[in-house]
């Protein structure tokens, strides 16, 4: 196996097992974000990189050995991933001295074309357990300065104009509340989440957006002052927002 295992691997799957639903009930690849395989994890990271804009259209992809050390998989698992995402359309590749792998200039159609409704939520509702779990985990053992940064997040999406600004805050605010409440490990977990969240759920609206961050300020209020039940609840009421 050249699977290097990443903290909540084993991520070399083969492929088949890539079907397995997410909603499904006592199997051991049940659990959303614990199972997937390594063509996954390429995609949803590269996707989660494209929501953070450290991606953006256009833009050529880390060399292959890179991206396998970062993600600590083989590097023919990468290469294949990449051969798929060109194959969707997510990738570009180009050959000559200035050749590589690009992301698509079109990634945003393609991707509305991946959208799907009922993973989507599956993976939604686990993000929500994990948050709730998260929040009432550490309701009132969270450092004030912690609970700053997050803060300045929730400030700075106040103010934010640009549509891609804001999910990109968004999706900021996520990984930074995962690794607070939760840690670095946490963070990689949410990130998994995040990221294939990015491939299945069609872009918040803005107003969506901003209605969220209204969630966002309540719960850090609520965790600063150690109110669990409060702080769980403004958890939820940040899921409804999206629910509509
Ligand atoms: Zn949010």
């Amino acid at each position: 196996m050249v699977n290097a295992a990443g903290k909540f691997g084993p991520y070399n799957q083969p492929g088949p097992e890539r079907a397995a639903s997410v909603t499904g009930v006592g199997h051991a690849r049940a659990l959303p974000g614990s199972g997937q395989s390594g063509s996954e994890l390429v995609r949803s990271r590269i996707a989660l990189r494209v929501r953070l804009a450290t991606l953006i259209p256009g833009d050529r992809l880390p060399d292959v050995g890179v991206l396998a050390d970062e993600l600590g998989i083989s590097e023919i698992t990468v290469r294949r991933a990449l051969e798929g995402m060109c194959q969707d359309g997510l990738l570009d590749r180009r050959r000559g001295r200035a050749g590589g792998t690009f992301i698509a200039p079109g990634w945003d159609a393609v991707v509305a074309l991946l959208h799907n409704e009922e993973e989507a939520a599956s993976l939604d509702a686990f993000h929500l357990l994990l948050e709730c779990g998260l929040v009432a985990h550490s309701s009132g053992e969270v450092p004030p300065e912690q609970l700053e940064r997050l803060q300045a997040l929730v400030t700075e999406m106040d103010v934010a104009e640009d549509p891609t600004r804001l999910l990109e805050l968004e999706a900021r605010f996520h990984l930074d509340l995962a690794e607070t409440l939760g840690g670095s490990g946490i963070r990689e977990f949410a990130a998994d989440l995040l990221g294939r969240l990015c491939l299945l759920q069609p872009v918040p609206e803005p107003a969506m957006v901003r209605a969220q961050n209204r969630c966002h300020a309540e719960l850090l209020a609520e965790l600063g002052r150690g109110a669990t039940d409060p702080a769980v609840r403004a958890v939820k009421a940040h899921q409804r927002a999206r629910l509509g």
